[in-house]
């Protein structure tokens, strides 16, 4: 069994989350991917907008249909309140595989270049494969930068069309990393956001009959 876990804040998902998971389904062959919600991401400081239980539902909603996926709570709250570590998540999820199953760990190429500043990188890197997919402005040609010192990272020939295919190793342990070079979704959930907050307060200061005239007329969808 190849499985992967895919980790975000999913506020809101989106159509960059969908098309990430989807191409590493079909590129890496994948028969599950476990979309995990986080409840408290350590890098992100403020408070996600939209709570847990909101971004589990929107989450569900998002993925319906798309196979392989299922929505896992793996990243639900912890009982101490303490952030969820990647590196945590990986060895529950490890410990309920069997010996035989590969592991993989879906990322973003924005979330991949912060790697050297999350809890025990060099232990997530050896952890499981990882599967990145390249993201509109953010620069893959050098991954080397973004890892901690310990973990090198030899490229080598890849036989699967767009995936650039990279050992990453440390003391002996080693795992690959994947690269979907041709992703290109111009999409963020900031950016998302920022729209529905733009049109909840256009929302307070219209006639709802010009808001409703707005919409049927299709005005300003171009601006
Ligand atoms: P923001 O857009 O505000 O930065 P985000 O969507 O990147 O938010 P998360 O919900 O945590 O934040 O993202 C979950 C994962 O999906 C991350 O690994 C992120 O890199 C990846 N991801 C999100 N949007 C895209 C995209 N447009 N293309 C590729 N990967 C993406």
């Amino acid at each position: 069994m190849r499985i992967a876990l895919f980790g975000g804040t999913f506020d809101p998902p989106h159509r960059g989350h969908v098309a990430l998971a989807r191409l590493a389904r079909e590129r890496l062959s994948l028969d599950r991917i476990l979309v995990a919600p986080v409840a408290v991401q350590p890098l992100k400081h403020e408070t996600p907008p939209a709570g847990f239980d909101d971004r589990v539902a929107m989450t569900r909603l998002a993925f319906a249909g798309e196979p392989g996926v299922e929505i896992s709570l793996l990243d639900a709250p912890r009982a101490d309140g303490r952030s969820n570590y990647t590196i945590d998540t990986l060895t529950a999820l490890r410990q309920q595989l069997n010996s035989a199953d590969a592991l993989f760990c879906i990322l973003g190429a924005d979330s991949f270049l912060t790697i050297g500043n999350w809890h025990r990188p060099a232990d997530v890197l050896i952890a499981c494969d990882f599967i990145v997919g390249a993201r509109p402005g953010f620069d893959l040609s050098n991954i080397k930068v973004a890892l901690p010192k310990s973990i090198s990272a030899k490229p080598f020939v890849s036989d699967i069309p767009g995936v650039q295919l990279f050992k990453l190793a440390r003391d002996g342990y080693a795992s690959t990393l994947y690269l979907l070079t041709d992703l290109a979704e111009h999409v963020s959930a900031t950016e998302i956001r920022a729209v529905l907050q733009g049109q909840a307060a256009a929302g307070r200061v219209l006639n709802p009959q010009v808001a409703k005239y707005i919409r049927e007329h299709h005005l300003y969808v171009h601006l």
